[in-house]
């Protein structure tokens, strides 16, 4: 059988893989493409029910890759504004898109909405192949390449193929991970993230929240006009209670702990998904031949809406790292290349990592002094403009280098659509 020949291969084709292949595309690479799970499967599980809050250099980014405009206004909604409280301390903080000269400071998006657009920009694509429902067997790297045997698990032909880098990019329990050796550190959260949608009698007018309870954060984010997404992390055993309420308990619950700040919460829509949670992440994410990237490399928590957008920016900027050293005739497996994508992205991980869990403990801890503490550093944040400033800057992801993708252009400094 012929060996197909590729610049790179992908193991993964979710949220982040898929997203790197359609940027690796755009700067004339030839990618095998290999997920696991069908697209036109119900189960996929990266395109699935949930939303995800994309930050606006995300938004950029899928704009400049022509994901953004099959998105409908109702599949993404503007985030104008997020209002972070504290229940045990009654501190409050409200952080809206004027702080920093924007129309939005992100939107929420349906993954399967976002999914579809990728799948649409790829298949209309010859320099990519998607091969799935397939897995990646019999890998093996050497001075000049990587090869493997992508299998079919429907029985059909399996495909031998070959390329000069390898990119693990199958999410958080990656046996690939393991089989070439990465070791990730692992922490699993004592929490769950349950997931779901609900209508209101009020418009959403753009407004997030963040409320954080001792238990975990109660997460609201806009969905369409008169509804939220809502994320909620508590222990499994609490999550199991909540999942016995019959639809309208559980509205009256989140009403009751969150008040009616949103209007009432009318209609609960569609299924509750738990999700378990887990802060994994890899020190080194290179060796020679092989990068790991997505959750595979780094999974955070949920709270602060990261964990997607760090893995974009990050795919990003290794697709530039490697669009750059190939225009130098340079092997784009070499590991002086890899390592140059390594250096620039390490410390964002790491920010993004520490950032997250940081939230978790601190409104997690009910040590005496902490809970004033908490309470004094949201109020000085509401009074204290360049200190928003700071923050949304950071969790926008608009701090430090970005990648040529992420920048926006001078003329549309301030607006997006
Ligand atoms: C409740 C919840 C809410 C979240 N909200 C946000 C948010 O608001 N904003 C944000 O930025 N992030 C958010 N995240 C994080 C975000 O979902 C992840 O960061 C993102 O899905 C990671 O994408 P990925 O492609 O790396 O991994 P995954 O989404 O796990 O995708 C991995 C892909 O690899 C495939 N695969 C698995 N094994 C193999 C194999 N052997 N061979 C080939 N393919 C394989 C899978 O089928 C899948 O398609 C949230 C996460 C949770 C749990």
């Amino acid at each position: 059988m012929k060996t197909e020949k590729y610049d790179l291969i992908i193991s993964g084709g979710g949220m982040v893989g898929a997203s790197l292949a359609c940027i690796l595309v755009g700067y004339g690479f030839k990618v095998a493409l290999v997920e696991a799970a069908a697209y036109s499967s119900t189960n996929q599980p990266s395109f699935d029910y949930r939303a995800l809050a994309l930050t606006y250099s995300s938004g950029v980014i899928f704009r400049k890759l022509n994901v953004w405009q099959g998105l409908s206004t109702t599949e993404a909604t503007a985030i104008r504004q997020i209002d972070v409280s504290d229940a045990a301390a009654g501190g409050h903080v409200q952080l809206t898109a004027r702080d920093v000269g924007r129309e939005a400071l992100g939107w929420n998006v349906g993954a399967r909405a976002i999914g579809a657009q990728l799948i649409q920009v790829l298949e209309s694509n010859e320099s990519v192949s998607i091969l799935s429902p397939m897995i990646l067997k019999q890998v093996e790297i050497n001075d000049v390449g990587v090869f493997a045997m992508a299998d079919d698990s429907e029985g059909g032909t399996d495909r031998p193929l070959s390329a000069k880098l390898l990119v693990i990019a199958d999410g958080s329990n990656s046996a690939l991970r393991e089989e070439l050796k990465f070791t990730p550190r692992s922490i699993p959260y004592r929490q769950c993230a349950l997931v779901c949608r609900v209508e209101t009698n009020r418009k959403n007018r753009g407004s997030a929240y963040e409320h954080f309870i001792r238990s975990g954060p109660l997460a609201l984010l806009p969905f369409g006009e008169n509804g939220y997404s809502v994320v909620w992390t508590q222990e499994p055993e609490d999550l199991n209670e909540v999942l016995q309420l019959s639809r309208s308990e559980f509205l009256v619950r989140i009403q009751t702990i969150f008040g009616d700040r949103a209007g009432q919460f009318k209609q609960l829509l569609g299924e509750r998904k738990v999700y378990p949670l887990t802060l994994s992440y890899l020190k080194k994410f290179t060796k020679p031949r092989v990068v790991v990237v997505g959750n595979a490399s780094h999974t955070v928590h949920p709270v602060a809406g990261q964990g997607f957008n760090l893995g974009l920016r990050d795919v990003a900027a290794l697709a530039q790292v490697l669009r750059d050293s190939r225009n130098r005739g340079w092997d784009i497996g070499n590991i002086e290349v890899l390592s140059k994508f390594e250096r620039w992205r390490s410390q964002e991980g790491e920010y993004v990592t520490w950032f997250t869990d940081g939230l978790i403990q601190i409104f997690a801890n009910e040590f005496p002094v902490l809970t004033p503490a908490r309470n004094l550093g949201l109020d000085l944040l509401q009074f204290l403009p360049p200190a928003k400033q700071w923050l949304l800057e950071r969790t926008m992801g608009m701090h430090g280098r970005q990648p040529d993708l992420a920048t926006i252009e001078r003329e549309n400094s301030g607006k997006f659509r």
